[in-house]
């Protein structure tokens, strides 16, 4: 089998992947952080895992992958106590929306949802651990934390020598600032507000709650064994979260954590990361209520490799829109066709060659797209020779769904219920009845009105076709 290849954060560089079984890749994923509906921002990076796993099943690889959700951490807790909530009441709804975009956006399901409250005990028992070597200490404050002059290997992943080591100066924040390294919290002892939002639960050290490094550290160890195959994330995860992830679970086990450290690049808006903070969010239910179809979404999203910035922007849209409305009409004649010609056979074992050789080259989606657009515009000048070659036809239709078995950008035709198809057919046969008379403003009236609604009206020897186009 011809070698996968992914870059990886740790060394900086494309290196061939497989899994550490020879089978199945065991795959982490930091999921959301579940107070607020994820925006699209965070969407490109689950879409990343999700073109990633498809990806590595089409080089023959079993995927195991899991999915964090991030249910207690210090945004959740105050989003609970300015709501005089629970954290459970915050993150529920917020779950269910998640599930619901995911779904939308057609990433696959990972094996595991892992809640980080649902895991409490491992991760009391992983601190326990880190305390037994005299890694993790409590400090005077009652939180414990994790002494990184204590681990030799700290900051390797993010080539600390450029950052200021600070051991012994700690931090309780989670999401603290970039530029230095400290001791940072594992387990943080309570405050009345955590225990007000039911976010404190008992340990060795009194009333507390897991720090958010950990929670990935023992959710990962315990779906997935000591050594994972790939941990992905956003870029800004890099420093502290993935770093602080790796000390906590090495220093522990003495293993290498993950094999590979795979980041996505930014989603931009205007040049700006997407953050909530920055308020340039857009999110998944802002672009259906704009009937933005997933598949142009994904095909957006591909449209850049996944280690460059991407600017989501107005045209960039409709020119996904555009491109995934030909994938559609392509998925439908080759649905459609008889028949096909034996060019089309050699069409689409070219296509599948590049296409699985541009995906196992470090993910490089953009060029199996174009590959995509390359065979669709020649099978298309095939098809339009109406052969009866069955064999090039069938070839064709297999090259293009095992492809859209990864990008999976055909869209639906959305919102064509039974209503609006009558309604359709009923203003055809009305227009139909104005050309009889020659009355063509009518015509063209009626014309008109169906395109206000996005039904588009293409006149063949067969008499009106019409599609939904948005
Ligand atoms: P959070 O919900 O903040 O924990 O983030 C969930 C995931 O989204 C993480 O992997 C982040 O790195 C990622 N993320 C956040 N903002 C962006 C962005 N603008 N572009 C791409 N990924 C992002
Ligand atoms: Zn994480």
């Amino acid at each position: 089998m011809p070698e996968f290849r992914l870059y990886n954060s740790m060394s900086r560089s494309v290196e061939p992947f497989a899994p550490a079984d020879g089978e199945t890749v065991r795959m982490y994923a930091c999921g959301p952080t579940v107070y607020n509906p994820a925006h699209l921002g965070n969407f490109r990076t689950f879409l990343f895992s999700d073109l990633l796993r498809r990806a590595l099943r089409l080089a023959g690889f079993k995927v195991q992958q899991v999915m964090n959700l991030t249910d207690v951490d210090d945004k959740i807790i105050k989003r609970a106590t300015e709501q005089k909530k629970s954290v459970r009441e915050v993150t529920e709804p917020v779950i269910g929306m998640f599930n619901v975009d995911r779904d939308y956006l057609r990433i696959e399901p990972a094996e595991h949802y892992p809640r980080a409250t649902d895991f409490i005990v491992e991760m009391v028992d992983l601190v326990r651990r880190l305390e037994q070597k005299g890694i993790a200490y409590q400090a005077d404050d009652k939180s414990v934390y994790f002494a990184i002059d204590k681990f030799p290997g700290y900051g390797r992943l993010s080539r600390l020598d450029t950052r200021e080591l600070k051991a012994g100066a700690r931090v309780a924040q989670d999401d603290y600032a970039k530029e230095n390294a400290q001791d940072f919290a594992l387990w943080k002892a309570a405050t009345p507000d955590d225990e007000a939002c039911g976010a404190a639960w008992d340990s060795p050290w009194g009333r507390g709650r897991p720090g958010w490094h950990l929670e990935c550290s023992a959710m990962a160890m315990s779906l997935l064994g000591d050594t994972i195959d790939i941990h992905t994330g956003g870029i800004d995860l890099q420093f502290p979260h993935h770093e602080d992830e790796i000390a906590q679970s090495e220093a522990a086990t003495g293993k290498p954590f993950a094999r590979f450290w795979c980041h996505g690049a930014f989603l931009l808006t205007d040049g700006s990361k997407m953050a909530k903070r920055v308020g340039n969010v857009a999110t998944v239910q802002d672009l259906r209520a704009q009937n933005v179809s997933a598949a142009a979404v994904r095909h957006l999203m591909f449209s850049t490799h996944y280690r460059k910035q991407l600017n989501l922007s107005g045209a960039a849209l409709e020119a996904s829109m555009e491109a995934v409305r030909r994938v559609g009409d392509f998925a439908e004649r080759l649905a459609s066709a008889t028949g096909g010609t034996p060019k089309l056979a050699e069409l689409a074992e070219t296509f599948r060659g590049e296409f699985d050789e541009a995906l196992r080259d470090d993910l490089n989606a953009p060029r199996a797209q174009a590959a995509l657009f390359v065979f669709i515009n020649h099978a298309n000048a095939e098809l339009d020779k109406r052969g009866s070659d069955a064999a090039g036809l069938a070839a064709a239709r297999d090259a293009f769904a095992r492809a859209d078995g990864v990008l999976d950008i055909v869209p639906e035709q959305e919102g064509v219920d039974a209503g609006l198809a009558a309604w359709v057919d009923q203003q055809l046969a009305a227009r139909k009845a104005a050309r009889g008379r020659r009355d063509f403003a009518a015509a063209d009236q009626i014309r008109k009105s169906l395109e206000e609604k996005g039904i588009v009206v293409e006149d063949t020897p067969q008499g009106a076709r019409w599609k939904k186009v948005r």
